[in-house]
């Protein structure tokens, strides 16, 4: 049976949420809570978003084990930025951090104690006290374990308010009205394949990142950037995407993640001289610099001759100095990744590991309050009715052009339970929702005609595999501007094959493959996004390193290549027609003074 106009069920809320993982049962649990009728989809179990696999810890000033206020949370929250952050943004965040946190303690969360009954707080790259003199212990952990905790706190909590969970349903297109608000969106019932849609007087994305744009990626393979391509198709453009963050220690040729919480517990790097090499280039804050920092230093020590094993192309990470004991307490899934994915006992031996793709830094841009926002007229910052985003799908914007470890688990509670509270004072009960247009479902429907229809056309794997292939060499750690001109031209060429798509069999129930192939729908989006918005930003900034605008250091103002007079300001990208556009930073914070831009050292 093929799809259309006639066979589609309608259902209505007051929320749908697009997401369950941390961001998106965040703020279910404020609506919920407050009495609203809300629907959360997921591709997945709840439990199993890839918030399940956050194992660090959530950032928050509470200053059990050393001294510390959110003063320090902001400036280094600033500092990580490179500059690119809102600073309102920021404070916001680092204001309501311990607030967050004591939240979810009290909810049930199994966070790690002090032997005085406090929560446990490690050491982080990039977290100082006193504005960069030392580090400072700040991440609030249950083991390496954190993101687990946290998401079956919050599915539990949730299963108490009584939220409503659409579990393996996918959502496709927003659906906007003439006026341009959002009224609702079309969801795929993976378990019958039907096509649905849900009204709504308002949707909220918090469909996580889109890492899988890359071949090697710590990410879950779930994450393609869904709500990003779903924002993009309906004319909202996506801000600062160059920005990736590579994590220095992912498994070499496995991808899977060893916490930065292996270093905030002493770990150290090691090149293949045996030497601790970011003492050389971070005499403060050594191995615990920022990511795009460390993971820089690594890829030039590769660079240099000096990495490890038979092709010396990874660092090592030394942990057996910490001691078995500790090892098992602190990171037992670490343990457990290093033998099962390097075929290594860690409280014996040093674990090979490379910088690996791991968080976008960019997203569909939001205000404070989570309301999405574009560009309208003069107006940067225009409300688009009806639509939020939160979590790492958005970009509000508080990690800039490079995040800090902790602050994305803090970004969903944070901003998730703001826009739950915003969305339950605005969502009037009494008010009619507003009436669907004519065409709801016209371009899921297309999109699902288009598979359906074709009777010859490429495996979705095979494009899928390589717009990461792609992504990969044209947008690692270390940019060239002519790499990645030859990325935007291949992208592009990508585009026109993902229309060729076809299924090989298209039974309706549970098929994956139809599954994939909408998928790959979003991670061409994200990746043009990405590629196109890098090869434009003539300068190096956080994560954007491009070798062709590296200056010297000792140049205060352009550290690094930074062009703060050209360059500090947000990228945004429209997918019609694939065009850029840009808007102003946010340099005021909301009480305190800004932290003025200078140079970057550790
Ligand atoms: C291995 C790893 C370790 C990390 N460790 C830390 C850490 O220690 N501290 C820290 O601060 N950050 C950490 N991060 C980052 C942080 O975990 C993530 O940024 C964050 O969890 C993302 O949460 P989210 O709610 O935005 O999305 P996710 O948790 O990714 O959830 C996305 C949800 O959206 C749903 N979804 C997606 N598309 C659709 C669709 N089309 N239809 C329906 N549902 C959809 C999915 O099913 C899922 O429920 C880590 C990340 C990784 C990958």
């Amino acid at each position: 049976m093929s799809y259309t106009k006639n066979n589609i069920t309608k259902r209505k809320f007051d929320v749908v949420i697009i997401g369950a993982g941390g961001s998106g049962m965040r703020a279910s649990l404020q609506l919920s809570r407050a009495g609203l009728n809300v629907a959360v989809l997921s591709k997945v179990f709840p439990t199993r978003s890839h918030t399940v696999a956050a194992q660090g810890g959530i950032g928050a000033s509470l200053g059990n084990m050393s001294e510390d206020n959110w003063h320090y949370h902001f400036y280094d929250t600033v500092k990580g930025s490179d500059w690119l952050g809102d600073q309102d943004a920021i404070e916001f965040m680092c204001r309501q951090a311990p607030e967050v946190v004591y939240d979810l303690e009290h909810m049930g969360m199994p966070f790690d104690r002090n032997p005085d009954g406090t929560i446990y707080q490690r050491p982080f790259g990039g977290h100082t006290a006193n504005y960069g003199e030392k580090p400072v212990q700040r991440a609030c952990a249950a083991a390496d374990r954190t993101g687990h905790a946290m998401l079956h706190t919050l599915y539990q909590q949730n299963v108490k308010a009584r939220t409503s969970f659409f579990v393996e349903w996918m959502a496709l297109d927003l659906i906007r009205d003439a006026e341009g608000d959002v009224v609702g969106v079309t969801a795929l019932e993976m378990e019958t394949g039907e096509l649905h849609i849900l009204e709504a007087r308002t949707v909220l994305l918090a469909t996580g990142g889109a890492g899988r744009i890359f071949a090697a990626s710590t990410n879950a393979f779930i994450n393609t950037g869904d709500g990003l391509g779903m924002a993009a198709r309906a004319g909202i453009p996506l801000q600062d995407m160059e920005f990736w963050q590579f994590h220095p220690t992912g498994v070499a040729g496995a991808g899977v993640l060893l916490t930065e919480g292996c270093r905030g517990e002493g770990a150290i790097l090691m090149n293949s001289n045996g030497e601790r090499f970011m003492e050389r280039y971070a005499p403060t804050l050594k191995d615990l610099a920022p990511r795009d920092f460390v993971s820089r230093c690594m890829d030039q020590e590769i660079k240099e001759g000096r990495g490890c094993g038979p092709n010396k192309d990874y660092i090592l990470l030394k942990l057996d100095h910490l001691g078995a004991e500790t090892i098992h307490k602190r990171l037992p899934s670490v343990y457990e990744i290093g033998v099962n994915f390097a075929n290594v006992d860690i409280t014996k031996e040093p674990i090979p590991v490379v910088p690996t793709i791991h968080y976008q830094m960019g997203g569909i841009p939001t205000n404070i309050h989570g309301q999405v926002v574009t560009q309208q007229g003069s107006d940067d910052r225009a409300v688009v009715n009806g639509l939020y985003a939160v979590g790492e799908c958005s970009c509000v914007s508080v990690h800039g052009a490079n995040r800090l470890g902790t602050n994305s688990l803090l970004d969903l509670l944070v901003f998730g339970r703001a826009a739950g509270n915003h969305i339950a004072e605005y969502n009037n009960r009494s008010k009619a929702h507003k009436p669907l247009p004519a065409d709801a479902a016209d371009r899921s429907l297309e999109r699902l005609n288009r598979l359906d229809n074709a009777s010859t056309g490429e495996y979705s794997q095979d494009v899928a595999n390589d717009i990461r292939a792609a992504m990969q060499l044209h947008a690692g750690v270390f940019r060239t501007q002519a790499s990645m001109d030859e990325g935007v031209a291949k992208i592009a060429a990508l585009r026109s094959r993902v229309g060729s798509i076809a299924l090989k069999d298209q039974s309706k129930i549970f098929n994956t493959a139809r599954i994939e192939a909408l998928e790959v729908d979003n991670l061409i989006e994200c990746a043009q996004a990405t590629i196109v918005s890098a090869a434009a930003r003539k300068e190096c900034r956080g994560a954007h390193t491009v070798d062709d605008y590296e200056r010297p250091t000792d140049d205060p103002v352009a550290p690094m290549g930074r062009d703060d007079a050209n360059w500090m300001k947000h990228t945004l990208w429209y997918s019609e027609g694939s065009r850029l556009s840009y808007k102003s930073v946010n340099l005021k914070p909301l009480t305190v003074d800004s932290v003025p831009p200078k140079v970057r050292t550790f």
